[in-house]
């Protein structure tokens, strides 16, 4: 491959490359779980947490109660037994045995609350289960696909790297050094190619003397935008 021909590749292969990096780098920016996704897992560990407390709470609730209804029975057994004769004892024993039944009655409502109050948690750890494992599901779709395109742009970063250095080898080292010099104050594009009379590039005319150098393959520059001419 002639120079010039060479290097006009090597512009194209640049810009690709440039590109390529550009999108791997924001790739790898958005390989992290986004803060939705985090936020309903959070939501969903609260939710299963608060559902477990509700279970233990019921849990104590019923204890609560079974603990009651023993009193209760002991009580009831005794005060029915005919074996209290006193009357002030009596009185004692139905006065407890009432304070019991008060006290059991309020057990049974505190006992049908936290059993309302653990159903509602165990709706809600489940909803927000739900809501998080398909959020993660999507996520973790996306996040393959972008794990795919990932390997590929290093695949093709590497064979570019190759490419550009073999192109290297058939450039004159001072075109070489032009083009670098050049690339950053050219929007990355140092290299125009002779269209006619004019630069492609700038549009701009290239005087004969500008021209017969580059049809003759040697380094010549637009006098208007400073860029490497080639034909
Ligand atoms: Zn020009």
């Amino acid at each position: 491959m002639a120079w010039p021909e060479a290097l006009w590749r090597r512009q194209d292969l640049d810009l690709e490359l440039k590109q390529s990096q550009q999108r791997l780098a924001d790739i790898t920016a958005q390989l992290h779980p986004p803060a939705e996704v985090l936020q309903a897992q959070q939501e969903a560990e609260a939710a299963a947490a608060a559902a477990e407390q509700a279970r233990k709470e019921q849990k104590e609730r019923e204890f609560q109660l079974a603990q009651l209804e023993t009193k209760l029975q002991q009580h009831e057994r005794k005060l029915y037994s005919g074996q209290v004769k006193n009357a002030r004892e009596l009185a004692d024993q139905q006065a407890k045995v009432q304070s019991l039944q008060r006290r059991k009655s309020q057990a049974e409502d505190a006992l049908l609350e936290a059993m309302l109050a653990r159903e509602a948690a165990e709706d809600h750890a489940e909803e927000t289960a739900a809501h998080a494992s398909a959020l993660q599901a999507e996520w973790e779709t996306l996040r393959q696909a972008m794990v795919v395109e990932q390997e590929r742009l290093q695949e093709r970063l590497q064979h570019l790297t190759q490419e550009i250095a073999a192109l290297d080898a058939q450039i004159p080292a001072a075109v070489l050094e032009s083009y670098h010099y050049l690339k950053p104050r050219t929007g990355g594009i140092p290299v125009a190619r002779l269209k006619g009379d004019v630069c492609g590039v700038c549009g701009m005319v290239v005087p004969p003397s500008t021209r017969h150098k580059v049809r003759r393959g040697e380094e010549a520059y637009c006098d208007s935008c400073r860029r490497l001419l080639i034909a």
